[in-house]
């Protein structure tokens, strides 16, 4: 074991170094029952500050100790440098400390909490599928779901003739005492016999089998506002499945997700679509209509638009949540270069091409192979 540097006891508490022995105590409860590990379980840092605020503690609440600590540091504690670094409790000296000056009633009272059964019910998350439309306008839904619900036999009770748990006497736990290398210590444990419960039910009812609740099917409306975006998601408190026997309700959480949608993409509160142009209407410029998610509107599309370029239409996007801005219809022109021609369209292509100091090539067309041996004056 490394030797630590000097730790700050009355830092670790939060308390003055004149702390009396009471506030040194009371310092000490507040910090052992917040990260004791029955609170946090699996949590290793609880874990270290429950050990470091009773190493601090075991030292402070001995006045001997402490005395030694104040002119000394720490390693006035351990007795000597030999020691050193003094004190550094594990965890199972830990809670016999925690349980020796804090065991008792309020112990049980403080922890009874945890470890009871869990009645509240389980949460549920339900997708929702929204067309950009929707997500436009905002929209009101009707969901169906399966779920949890107190049972319509019992009302959720789980049967009758409720009657204290003998084997606990209705506390939901049982101790033992154990006897380690350390001395006596007290165990406690959920009751095996109505698995801390408490309570025992002599007529259970048929219908849930005890557990106060059945599958049914619920419908719940749902206000949809506009700008939500997938992944975003709406919790509804209550509304997941029924406790066991009348615990308190899970939560209900809809998240959303989009449709994909045939003409726009969405980038956030921007929408992007693609406006296929001939090469006459890109090159001397036109107005055309184009769609948006409320109807059509008309676009002009300046004379010389390269393919690629993006007009915007602004405040034609998506409304933010919250009644932000809309964004922007942003539309990017495609021109599209015709494959097929009429007789007509060709004369004024092959015009066109000998207007820009092109000859317009001869029919029929060579294939590429023979321009190629042309080329190369084979
Ligand atoms: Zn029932
Ligand atoms: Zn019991």
């Amino acid at each position: 074991m490394t030797r630590r540097s000097s730790r700050d006891y009355y830092g670790i508490l939060g308390i003055a170094r004149d702390a009396d022995a009471e506030a040194v105590k009371k310092a000490y409860r507040r910090l052992a029952l917040q990260h004791h590990p029955d609170r946090n379980p699996e949590n290793k840092e609880a874990e270290e500050k429950f050990k470091e605020a009773t190493e601090a503690y075991e030292v402070l609440r001995d006045p001997e100790k402490r005395a030694r600590y104040d002119r000394f540091g720490e390693a006035g504690t351990g007795g000597g440098a030999a020691a050193a670094p003094g004190y550094g409790v594990d965890l199972s000296e830990a809670l016999r400390a925690f349980m020796r000056d804090f065991g008792g009633m309020e112990f049980d009272s403080f922890f009874r909490g945890a470890s009871r059964p869990d009645h509240r019910g389980e949460d549920i998350r339900v997708r929702v599928r929204l067309s950009l439309e929707e997500i436009a306008s905002g929209t009101k839904k009707r969901l169906r779901v399966r779920k949890n619900l107190p049972c319509s036999q019992c009302g959720g009770r789980g049967g009758s003739g409720e009657t204290s748990c003998a084997r606990c006497g209705g506390a939901g736990q049982v101790r033992h005492v154990q006897r380690s290398l350390f001395g006596q210590f007290i165990n406690v444990s959920v009751c095996p016999e109505c698995r801390g419960e408490g309570v025992r039910l002599s007529d259970v009812c048929p219908s849930c089998r005890g557990e106060g609740r059945e599958t049914a099917e619920e419908s719940i409306p749902i206000v949809v506002p506009a700008g939500v975006a997938a992944g975003n998601y709406l919790p509804l408190r209550g509304f997941g499945h029924a406790g066991v026997r009348g615990g308190p309700a899970g939560d209900l959480f809809i998240v959303f997700d989009e449709k994909p949608h045939a003409l726009f993409a969405r980038r956030e509160r921007d929408l992007i679509c693609e406006l296929p142009l001939s090469p006459p209407q890109a090159t001397l410029g036109t107005e055309v209509e184009v769609p948006t998610l409320e109807g059509k509107t008309s676009l002009e599309v300046p004379a010389g638009t390269q393919s690629g370029k993006v007009l915007r239409l602004r405040g034609k996007g998506l409304p933010g949540l919250n009644g932000s801005g809309h964004g922007d219809l942003l539309v990017r022109v495609v021109v599209k270069t015709p494959t097929t021609l009429t007789g007509r369209e060709r004369e004024l292509y092959d015009e066109l091409a000998s207007l820009s100091g092109r000859q317009a090539p001869r029919r029929p067309r060579k294939s590429f192979l023979d321009r190629v041996k042309d080329a190369l004056g084979g």
